[in-house]
C-alpha cells in the first residue's frame, strides 16, 4: 500500500498527480514540492502578472478543491534531499522518510546564474517562481530603467511586458541576434523587429565589463564602452536542468534525466518528467530536453498512464508559444536553418505563417497568430505522419507565395 511519491509540485508534478486520479490510480498520492504553494503555470509570470492592473491569481494546475477532492497529499516548502532506489524511499530536508511503490521525478529547472551580479542584491532578479514576478512587478513602473541579460524567450517576454508599462528597456545578448538557439535567424529577425518598433534598445555582441554600485546607482561598463545606468537588472540567460538528485541516486543522466517513451528512468520504478527529464522524439530522433507548458503536459499524462497501466499518449511533435507585445507566436517541430520555406501572408504581421520543409517533409511550423491555420498544419504532423510537399499543396498551405 505504499504511495506514489511525486518529487516537485510544479506544472508537470501537479499534473501528474491530477492524471493518476483520472487514469484510475487507487492508491495514495503524495506530492511534495519545495515551493509554499499549490502547483501553479508558470507562462503568466512574465506576462500577465506583470503588466495586468490587477494582479492575476496564480493559475493553479491543482487548486485547493481539487486537492481535496483528488485525495491528494500536498507536503509544501519541503527540499527532497536523496532518493534510495533500493529500499525506494526518498527522504525529505526535516529528515522523515517517505516509502514509495512508484516515483516521479518533476524536478524543473534552475535559471542560470550570473554570480557578477550578486554585488547588486536586491537590483538583479530571475524569473521562475511566483514571488521572483511579485518582485519584479513591484519594480517595473513607468519610466524605470530595467536591464535585461539575455535575448532568450523570457527575456524578451519581460521586455515586452515592462515596456508596455512605459519602462525604459535595454537588453543585452552576447550572441549575434536574439534567439538564436531556438529561432533561425530570418524569424528571429522577425520577432526582435517588433521589439525595436516599439523602443526597447536591444544590444547583440555585448557583455558586461564591470559593474559599480553605489547607495545613488548603478552603473555597468559594457563591453563596447558604453555606461549605463539601470535601476533593476533582469536575467534571462536559460536554466539547467534539476537532476542532481537522480544523478546523486545512480539514475542515468545526460543534460536531463534519460527516459523512454513511457518517461521511465533507468530504474522502473522512476520516472521523469517536464524540464527536468530528456526523451527520444521518435519524429526527429536524438534525446531531446524541452522546456515547454506542452511537453510538461503531455509527459505528466504519459507517466501517470504507464503507472496506471493504460496504453501511452501518441508521441507528438514539440510545441512552444510565446506572447509578446500584442503578437502569439507559436513554434512546432523543428525549424531547420536548411529546410525550404514556404511562407502564407506577410512575414513579420498577423496571420503569417511558415511551414519548414526538408527532403520533401514538413518539419517544422513558426506561426504569428496563425490561430486556425497553425493548428490546421499541426494536424498534418499528428499520429507521425510527415506531410509531403504535395500533401501540403492539398491541404492548401503552398497556395500563398512560395520561398523556396
Ligand atoms: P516547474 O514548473 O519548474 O516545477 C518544478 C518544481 O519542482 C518547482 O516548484 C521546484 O521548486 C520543485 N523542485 C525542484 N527540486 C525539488 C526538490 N529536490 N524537492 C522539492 N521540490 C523541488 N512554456 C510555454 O510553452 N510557453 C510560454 O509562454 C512559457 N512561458 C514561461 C514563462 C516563465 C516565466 C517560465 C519560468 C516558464 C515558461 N514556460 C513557458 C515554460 C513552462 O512553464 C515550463 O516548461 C513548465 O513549468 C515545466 O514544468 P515542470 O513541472 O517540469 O517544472
Amino acid at each position: 500500500n505504499l504511495p506514489v511519491v511525486i518529487v516537485g509540485a510544479g506544472h508537470a508534478g501537479g499534473r501528474c498527480a491530477e492524471r493518476l486520479r483520472h487514469f484510475g490510480w487507487q492508491g495514495k498520492i503524495i506530492l511534495v514540492g519545495d515551493e509554499p504553494c499549490l502547483p501553479y503555470e508558470r507562462p503568466p509570470l512574465s506576462k500577465a502578472v506583470l503588466v495586468e492592473e490587477v494582479e492575476p491569481s496564480p493559475s493553479f494546475v491543482i487548486d485547493p478543491e481539487m486537492l481535496a477532492a483528488l485525495d491528494i497529499e500536498h507536503v509544501a516548502g519541503q527540499v527532497v534531499r536523496s532518493i534510495d532506489l533500493r529500499n525506494r524511499t526518498v527522504r525529505l530536508a526535516d529528515e522523515r522518510h517517505l516509502g514509495y511503490c512508484k516515483l516521479v521525478l518533476a524536478t524543473g529547472l534552475t535559471p542560470r546564474r550570473l554570480p557578477m551580479l550578486d554585488v547588486l542584491g536586491s537590483r538583479v532578479c530571475y524569473l521562475h517562481k511566483l514571488e521572483e514576478a511579485r518582485t519584479l512587478r513591484s519594480a517595473i513602473r513607468p519610466g524605470a530603467k530595467l536591464l535585461i541579460v539575455g535575448a532568450g524567450f523570457i527575456g524578451l517576454e519581460v521586455a515586452a511586458s515592462a515596456r508596455k508599462l512605459g519602462a525604459e528597456v535595454t537588453v543585452i545578448e552576447t550572441a549575434p541576434r536574439p534567439l538564436g538557439r531556438v529561432l533561425p535567424a530570418r524569424m528571429a529577425d522577425l520577432v526582435t523587429e517588433r521589439h525595436t518598433n516599439a523602443g526597447v534598445k536591444i544590444l547583440c555582441n555585448e557583455a558586461m565589463d564591470e559593474i559599480v554600485q553605489t547607495p545613488e546607482r548603478i552603473s555597468i561598463t559594457l563591453r563596447s564602452g558604453e555606461t549605463i545606468h539601470p535601476d533593476l537588472v533582469l536575467v534571462g540567460i536559460g536554466g539547467l536542468p534539476n537532476d542532481q538528485l537522480a544523478r546523486s541516486a545512480g539514475l542515468q543522466v545526460d543534460n536531463g534525466i534519460e527516459v523512454d517513451d513511457r518517461c521511465r528512468t533507468s530504474d522502473p520504478d522512476v520516472y521523469a518528467i517536464g524540464d527536468a527529464a530528456s526523451h527520444r522524439n521518435p519524429h526527429y530522433g536524438g534525446r531531446w530536453r524541452l522546456e515547454s507548458w506542452m511537453n510538461a503536459e503531455e509527459m505528466a499524462s504519459n507517466a501517470a498512464r504507464a503507472i496506471c497501466d493504460q496504453p501511452r499518449n501518441g508521441a507528438s511533435v514539440p510545441y512552444f508559444w510565446t506572447d509578446q507585445f500584442d503578437r502569439r507566436y507559436q513554434i512546432a517541430g523543428l525549424l531547420e536553418p536548411q529546410a525550404e520555406i514556404y511562407e502564407q501572408g506577410v512575414a513579420g504581421e498577423s496571420g503569417y505563417l511558415a511551414c519548414f520543409v526538408v527532403g520533401g517533409k514538413l518539419r517544422g511550423l513558426f506561426g504569428i497568430d496563425a490561430g486556425k491555420a497553425f493548428r490546421k498544419a499541426q494536424n498534418l504532423f499528428r499520429g507521425g505522419a510527415v506531410a509531403t510537399r504535395d500533401e501540403l499543396r492539398a491541404a492548401g498551405f503552398l497556395a500563398a507565395r512560395e520561398t523556396a
